[in-house]
């Protein structure tokens, strides 16, 4: 006998309805995407990903930035897949453009020497922008201004697994004020003087270091030099009220006066990472082992089995960059006396 084929109709009206179901308990945070009208189709992506292993059952809202106008088809897309309220923000001209104490020449030839170079996004100008635009002024757009936490995601990046309950009631909750999946090793080419600049702004403020930070991820050498471990800034779940603190933009003013966003290549990483390493108590910094996280060209893929099969995930174990020789995270494990997952160190490739 012949089956008949199910018909669409007949699927839809069998699917659950889930939307929302964990609305109750949520805490005043938005996800927040930096973006071009043209990372539209690799942002879907994102969007897809954030929506079915988390925010379906959350319906937190997203803010979208740019230093162009969103267009009508970016607009229209990004609302239907998202599950709560979308705004869409354009930059102000003075947070993307140069100001008056950048040497605009100097500022040139430093790109096009680090292009010959073959750095990465060394002669990119727009690049330049939105470090510094993440550094130091995404937090303060009119759109961010209401909210206490929040959560970045850019385009073409994956989510392996189901998000067991609520990151950002879990940062309210423990007071957490910054959080990472994965961490790395930085550029030096990218940074030459960017721990001088520092070093120059702790000197000035002594009281803005608490005892207890986690200077040791940051520096081997008690502050001498910068080890170039940072957090990898493409995923943050963080404290907008402390991004706005007196400390923070004092830290940030100070960097942005040394020209180094433009005169080198500093990248939001190491200037979110080191100020969030020097300026709060360590366990105001939180790793997630279980949010599985993919960005080109890295992965985070818990190395516990149990966790994988617990929260349904889809990444391939070995692919997990947690222990590799690049990741600063087994340092993080060390100086926070963690204890490393059984299997660690197999460092399959
Ligand atoms: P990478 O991850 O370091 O390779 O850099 P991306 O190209 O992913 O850029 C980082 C983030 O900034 C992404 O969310 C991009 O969509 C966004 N972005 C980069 N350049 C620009 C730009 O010129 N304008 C806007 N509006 N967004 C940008
Ligand atoms: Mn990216």
């Amino acid at each position: 006998a012949t089956k008949t084929p199910p018909t669409y109709d007949s699927v839809k009206s069998q699917k659950p309805q889930v939307l929302g179901t964990n609305r109750a308990g949520r805490v005043n945070a938005t996800f927040v995407t930096l973006a071009r009208n043209s990372d539209l189709w690799d942002m879907v992506k994102s969007i897809r990903s954030v929506e079915d292993r988390f925010n379906r059952d959350y319906n937190y809202d997203w803010v979208f930035l740019n230093d162009d106008d969103f267009d009508e088809e970016f607009r229209k897309v990004t609302t239907s897949l998202v599950s709560g309220t979308t705004h869409y923000g354009k930059i102000p001209k003075e947070h993307w453009s140069y100001p008056d104490w950048i040497d605009r020449d100097k500022a040139k030839e430093a790109r096009e020497e680090m292009d010959r170079k073959k750095i990465i996004y060394g002669g990119s100008e727009s690049y330049r922008h939105m470090c510094r635009y993440e550094s130091g002024f995404f937090f303060r757009h009119p759109l961010m201004m209401n909210y206490e936490y929040y959560w970045r995601v850019e385009p073409s990046i994956e989510l392996f697994c189901d998000i067991p309950s609520d990151p950002f009631r879990f940062m309210k909750e423990n007071n957490k004020k910054y959080s990472f999946v994965i961490s790395l090793y930085e550029y030096i080419e990218t940074i030459p003087t960017l721990w001088d600049s520092v070093k120059k702004f702790t000197g000035t403020h002594p009281e803005y270091i608490p005892e207890g930070n986690a200077m040791e991820f940051i520096s081997s050498d008690n502050g001498e030099t910068y080890n170039r471990c940072h957090f990898w800034s493409n995923f943050e779940i963080g404290s907008l009220e402390w991004l706005r603190s007196k400390e923070y933009i004092d830290y940030f003013t100070s960097l942005d006066k040394d020209g180094g966003f433009f005169y080198e290549r500093w990248g939001d990483a190491p200037v979110h990472s080191i100020a969030a390493s020097l300026m709060l108590k360590k366990e105001q910094i939180h790793f997630w082992n279980e949010i599985a996280y993919y960005h080109v060209p890295f992965t985070h893929c818990p190395t516990e089995e149990q966790i994988r099969l617990d929260l349904r995930c889809s990444c391939k174990p070995k692919e997990n960059f947690d222990w590799r020789d690049y990741s600063c995270t087994k340092r993080w494990y060390d100086i926070n006396n963690m204890q490393k997952p059984a299997g660690w160190s197999k460092k399959d490739d």
